[in-house]
């Protein structure tokens, strides 16, 4: 029995030529070529100014909090329920971490929760478009400005998604993405940031390359910063990625709609959601299941494990992890998020890779369909 792993990137000849011709010819006056290439066709397609592309995610994540200023003292609200590097960053400028609930049908920051955890030291909110869905915008803008609140957008899992039409990435002052290799445009590893606002990419750049502006080579630092740059080799990968966005988004879009047809409308089974003028480009197909099943997310995977299927855990509250307990934000968020606390107990990653087929999907849900108790699905 193969086991149908849970992520995999597309890689196809273009990948491959790109990151061959940069090895052998990015250097010296030809340095940048990839990098001005990748970074040009990534702002195209999310439709901002500038882009630069890092490291991680969680670099990018990094710079823009430092690069607004944000610091000891400060105060940024970020969903309780996400990757661990959403909210890292927060730790490593000094500022505190303030876990809001999830919205029970997005999944997203809950935009009331949100506004319930301001106050007058909140400098930032890190939205996080979870799996491929997104927050209400219109809604958790009006809030940020009203309040005078910075927003960083996570779109690390949110490539291609739209939301009234824009790009996932173009609402923040800056946007977030990650290439890690589960991701729907990989690099290996790797990220990017973008922005519109001119004034904060120029400190970005300046940041992210040890304080002085690109080009400067007098080795006469204005100030102590970072060091964050992915390689020549790595952008090209990343270029023809880009090039190829449409054909990954669309077939994210056609894996989820494998599942949906064998999974929607089961009773106790609920999918990702897609609202009205919100396009998903379904990072991860995930389902929830009803707790009257008596199993936890952790007894599913490890079933699905055993008929050779590899699956993650929804995201577990970050104020319930040993990282975060202890605080005193962790505390009160574990009393408050009730939504979050109750989903993420009850939610699974299903194999989602680029190199999916329906068979795989049809196995997938015949062997849920088991654990669960039942006869096969169609
Ligand atoms: C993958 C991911 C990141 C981090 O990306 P890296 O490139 O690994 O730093 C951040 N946020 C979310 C929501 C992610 O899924």
């Amino acid at each position: 029995m193969t086991l149908i792993p849970v992520a995999g990137p597309s890689i196809t000849q273009l990948e491959i030529d790109y990151v061959a011709d940069a090895a052998a010819h990015s250097w010296g006056d030809n340095a940048n070529t990839y990098y001005e290439r990748f970074h040009a066709a990534f702002s195209e397609y999310v439709g901002v100014r500038h882009a630069v592309s890092l490291p991680s995610c969680t670099s990018g994540l990094h710079l823009s909090l430092a690069a607004l200023g944000i610091g000891p003292g400060d105060e940024v609200i970020v969903p309780d329920v996400t990757w661990i590097a959403s909210v890292a960053p927060v730790r490593y400028v000094g500022a505190t971490p303030v876990f809001c609930d999830i919205d029970p049908d997005t999944w997203c920051l809950s935009v009331d929760s949100f506004r319930e955890c301001i106050t007058e030291r909140t400098k930032a909110v890190v939205p996080v478009e979870i799996y491929g869905s997104m927050p209400n915008w219109d809604a958790l803008l009006r809030v940020a400005r009203e309040h005078g609140i910075s927003v960083v957008e996570d779109a690390a899992e949110a490539f291609g998604s739209q939301y009234g039409g824009k790009m996932a990435g173009s609402f923040g002052e800056t946007g977030c993405f990650s290439f890690h290799g589960s991701k729907t445009v990989t690099t290996g590893e790797g990220g990017m940031l973008v922005t519109d606002d001119s004034d904060l990419f120029d400190r970005i750049l300046f940041l992210r390359d040890h304080g002085r502006v690109p080009g400067d080579v007098s080795f006469v630092n204005a100030e102590v910063a970072f060091k964050y740059k992915m390689s020549a080799m790595q952008a090209a990968m990343g270029l023809a990625q880009v090039e190829r966005a449409q054909e990954l988004v669309k077939k994210k879009r056609t894996v989820f709609g494998w599942y949906r047809d064998r999974l929607e409308g089961v009773d106790g089974i609920f999918l990702n959601t897609e609202p009205e003028g919100v396009l998903n480009s379904y990072w991860m197909s995930t389902v929830i299941l009803d707790p009257g099943f008596g199993l936890d997310k952790f007894d599913v995977i490890r079933e699905l494990k055993a008929r050779g299927i590899a699956t993650r855990p929804f995201f577990s509250p970050l104020s319930s992890l040993p990282a975060f307990a202890a605080s005193e934000q962790a505390k009160r968020a574990s009393g408050r998020n009730i939504i979050g606390y109750r989903i993420s107990r009850y939610g699974i990653n299903l194999p989602s890779g680029l190199q999916l087929q329906e068979t795989d999907v049809r196995r997938v849900c015949n062997a849920l369909k088991e654990i669960l108790g039942g006869t096969p699905w169609k």
